[in-house]
């Protein structure tokens, strides 16, 4: 048992995820980070990871066919006092939706930008979406065992890109061949940087940190006065670091190394460590379940991570990595309370009441039964489809978040079974796959076809490999006449006058709400400029 109070507890958790754009090195630098933090042993025990889950669930072949990762998780890894807990987000941006869902629950993030190509399309689409929900932002620039930009250029395209101002932690002392090291801004301490001898059995790791003054055979000829000019002008032209600013979201720390040569990982956990924030209060509304009779109205109120009651929200819902099995485990994040094993908890939007007698904890090398968990934490909860992203979990029952998001599916596609007689099982295998989140499910008020959406094409691809595999289901996808999607919203009388006259292009999604298919996004535009009552939206929040 723990002696530390439940305030003390949230306190120490540091909840965070990763953003990039693909090939940045977000993979290479969580396993680095786990290694930094002594939850692995050896760099390639990531991947390794990867290929047992893949071994036991076949629809990851994708993931291994294409190099890329699929499936987000948390790692869990207690370091220096602090429990970390890293959302581990897919990378590519076909899955983009997942991410967006990650984030909600991430309460810092680190973005690394690939030193020789600063800020790319990816990194900006993920950076806007921290921005709307106010997560503040640890930059790592990596890779700079290889040529980089000049550090400068890199800084002002944060600046002038992202409206954020860079605070340089630490300064490289060149890149690529010539890299020598990095000095701590304000210590001048100088953290010598050793190139991986070709051939050598083993890596001595770098040298110990000093005084930059006392560095002097780390360097070349004229490049230890010329680095210490630099910093002079480093020092006066960018803001020192300052926590609230960072907090608020308008300073980034700017940390510098090599994921792969494990260079600047330490520094950047321990910035993780003292400058991410503890898991905040969190905004939420006071709600009786839907079915109560003479409920009062829902009022909002907050969360605070150390009172004691359980409270949280699913932001994604995994399918169990045995195809025998039906389960999924839904990715619960505590928003406040002293979560025990085998608790009782309810679902806010459904008023159902489940035990979690099984509530799994991931670390990085293994999986274990979570016996307590506290705010910023990430438990794993195994059920029968009772638990859906969106959903608000406590122990009255009476507590709900909101703020998930989906988002409008940029394909469209009609799916089809191969054999008829199993229509009726390709209903509930769609259902089960929308309610976890892989595509959206959309069924026309008229007809009886099934109209799945996706932001990217590769989502249909993990959905027919899945249909086949865990539900022995052969489909076809067929193009649909519909090129976009829009949720619906205003007064009863409007959508019905709407509705009406668009009978045909109606449907619903898995929670019936109203969406409207249109053919292109020109009449998107059209009906929303004819029926200004009616608003057409992009996203939608559950919960
Ligand atoms: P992700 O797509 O963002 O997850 O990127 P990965 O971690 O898979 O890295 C993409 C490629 O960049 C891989 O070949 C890595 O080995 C390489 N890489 C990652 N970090 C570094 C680094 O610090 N230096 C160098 N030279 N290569 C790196």
């Amino acid at each position: 048992m723990s002696k530390l109070t439940l305030q003390d507890e949230a306190l120490r958790r540091r909840t965070f995820a990763i953003i990039a754009h693909p090939d940045a090195g977000k993979t290479t630098l969580t396993e680095h980070i786990l290694l930094a933090g002594g939850a692995i042993r050896a760099a390639g025990a990531v991947r390794a990871r990867g290929e047992n889950r893949r071994t036991r669930s076949d629809w990851m072949k994708i993931e291994k066919e294409r190099g890329i990762s699929v499936s987000a998780s948390v790692m869990t890894f207690e370091h220096d006092g602090k429990m970390f807990n890293l959302l581990d987000t897919p990378g590519h941006e076909d899955f983009s939706e997942d991410t967006y869902r990650t984030l909600t629950a991430a309460d810092c993030a680190i973005m690394v930008l690939d030193a020789a190509k600063g800020i790319e399309p990816q990194t900006l689409k993920l950076f806007e979406v921290c921005r709307l929900r106010d997560i503040p932002i640890i930059t790592f620039i990596n890779k700079l065992d290889r040529e980089a930009q000049d550090p400068m250029a890199l800084l002002d395209d944060i600046a002038s890109r992202l409206q954020l101002d860079p605070a340089p932690i630490w300064w490289p002392a060149e890149s690529g061949n010539r890299l020598r090291g990095m000095v701590e801004l304000g210590t001048g301490t100088f953290q010598p940087y050793a190139k991986k001898i070709a051939g050598a059995a083993e890596d001595p790791g770098h040298p110990e940190a000093l005084p930059l003054a006392d560095a002097a055979e780390y360097f070349e000829e004229g490049e230890q006065q010329a680095l210490t000019d630099a910093l002079e002008l480093v020092e006066g032209g960018y803001p020192a670091f300052d926590r609230q600013s960072f907090l608020e979201g308008h300073l980034t720390p700017v940390l510098w190394g090599s994921a792969l040569r494990h260079f600047g990982i330490d520094e950047l956990l321990k910035a993780i460590g003292e400058w991410a924030p503890a898991p905040k209060v969190m905004k939420a509304q006071k709600a009786a379940p839907p079915e109560t009779r003479n409920a009062p109205a829902p009022v909002d109120t907050t969360v605070e991570p150390g009172s004691t009651e359980v409270t949280g929200f699913v932001f994604k819902v995994q399918a169990n990595m045995d195809p025998n099995h039906r389960d999924r485990i839904a990715m619960f994040r505590m928003a406040s309370g002293s979560f025990k094993r085998g608790m009782k908890l309810k679902v806010q939007n459904t008023g159902k009441s489940l035990s979690v007698n099984a509530p799994i904890m991931f670390f990085a090398s293994d999986r274990e039964l979570a016996e307590d968990a506290y705010a910023g934490d990430v438990i794993g909860i195994p059920n029968h489809g009772v638990l859906r992203v969106g959903d608000s979990l406590s122990e009255s029952g009476m507590i709900r978040f909101a703020g998930l998001p989906n988002f409008a599916p940029e394909i469209l596609q009609r799916v089809r079974v191969k054999d008829p007689l199993k229509a009726k099982h390709l209903k509930k295998a769609l259902e089960g796959l929308a309610e976890e989140g892989v595509t959206q499910l959309f069924r026309p008020e008229l007809g009886s076809d099934f109209i799945v959406g996706a932001v990217g094409q590769l989502q249909f691809e993990v959905m027919a490999d899945r249909l086949g595999e865990e539900y022995g289901l052969e489909v076809i996808f067929e193009p649909s006449p519909y090129a976009e999607a829009r949720w619906i919203g205003g007064a009863k009388a409007d959508l019905e006058d709407f509705a009406g006259k668009y009978r045909g292009q109606m449907a619903s999604d898995i929670d019936n709400d109203p969406v409207f298919l249109a053919k292109s996004s020109w009449e998107t535009g059209y009906v929303g400029e004819r029926f200004p009552k009616v608003a057409f939206t992009k996203t939608k929040e559950r919960g």
